[in-house]
């Protein structure tokens, strides 16, 4: 305010440190969910993916992008979400606390908002936090090497944790001894598990779980019904079809080139 502007204290200001996000970088915000092992077992979350928790989250992800700016694509899994801001975005003057805590605190007020949403009678126990972090990424190929090492990690998990509670919730192992089963064991065993002792095809599994949530805008037609004036003043109705920018949700691959192509004009050159 204008009284603290000009006071005495107004060296304190000095102490600010310059965190300034170094230019034509795409920058890009992680939250993860604190202790989410913890908030999912006392909400009940189903094993190994709940769909009312992954809602919410991809919920409140279209929050972020809506209500803040210059955010061109998101990607989520688990507790988990990334948002990156276009290379050429100037919000905040690029400050990286600025971005990191409006992303942050626009996601978890979110979270909250939304929770009757997805969980429908089930109460929210108590405040749900998310911690943030930047990090820039120069090129393109940088961008994307990022989106798929979360990608992959997602992979990772899923894989593991669907064999680990078919495990117990089909073979009726306990955890302990679906936990010793696994261990050591890669990717094609785990596979081999759920397809000859399961008759399950991880490949057939919900594409939501083992590739995670994309969140891009798309252009999408509208037709509204709008009242004009004609001549003589008489009243006529004409439908006025507009493109507005909407967020989309893709369950797909992004480490191919393929999305990429599919949506070139998501990175700039
Ligand atoms: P920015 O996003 O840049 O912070 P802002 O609109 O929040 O924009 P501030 O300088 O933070 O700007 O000012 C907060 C404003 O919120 C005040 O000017 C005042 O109008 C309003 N406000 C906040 N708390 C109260 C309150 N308790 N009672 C009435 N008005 C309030
Ligand atoms: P930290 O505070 O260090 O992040 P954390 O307990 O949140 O600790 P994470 O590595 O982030 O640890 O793991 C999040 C955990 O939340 C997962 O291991 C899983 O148990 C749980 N979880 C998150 N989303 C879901 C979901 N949709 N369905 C079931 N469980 C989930
Ligand atoms: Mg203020
Ligand atoms: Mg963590
Ligand atoms: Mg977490
Ligand atoms: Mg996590
Ligand atoms: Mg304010």
């Amino acid at each position: 305010s204008r009284t603290m502007a000009k006071s005495k204290f107004e060296y304190v200001r000095n102490f600010e440190v310059d965190d300034t996000c170094l230019r034509n970088c795409y920058i890009v915000v992680r939250l993860d969910g604190r202790n989410f092992h913890k908030f999912s077992e006392q909400h009940k979350f189903t094993k190994p993916n709940d769909n009312r928790a992954l809602g919410l989250m991809a919920r409140s992800a279209r929050s972020v992008m809506e209500e803040l700016e210059d955010i061109i694509i998101a990607y989520g899994q688990s507790d988990e979400f990334s948002f990156v801001f276009k290379r050429t975005s100037n919000w905040f003057k690029r400050r990286a606390s600025k971005l990191m805590t409006h992303v942050a605190s626009q996601f978890s007020s979110s979270y909250v908002f939304y929770w009757k949403e997805f969980f429908g009678e089930q109460p929210l126990l108590y405040p749900p936090g998310f911690d943030g972090r930047v990090v820039l990424y120069p090129s393109n190929r940088n961008l994307k090497d990022y989106l798929s090492w979360r990608q992959a990690d997602c992979h990772i998990n899923n894989l593991y944790n669907t064999v680990f509670w078919t495990l117990v919730q089909k073979g009726e192992l306990t955890t302990v001894q679906a936990e010793e089963r696994l261990k050591g064991t890669l990717a094609a065993d785990k596979n081999e598990i759920l397809f000859s002792e399961f008759d399950l095809n991880y490949n057939n599994e919900a594409a939501i779980h083992r590739k995670g949530t994309t969140l891009i805008w798309e252009k999408h037609d509208e037709t509204v019904t709008k009242q004009i004036k004609g001549v003589n003043d008489e009243r006529k109705d004409v439908h006025v079809t507009r493109s507005k920018k909407i967020v989309q949700a893709y369950h797909c691959d992004i480490i191919g080139e393929e999305f990429w192509q599919q949506h070139s004009n998501i990175l700039e050159d």
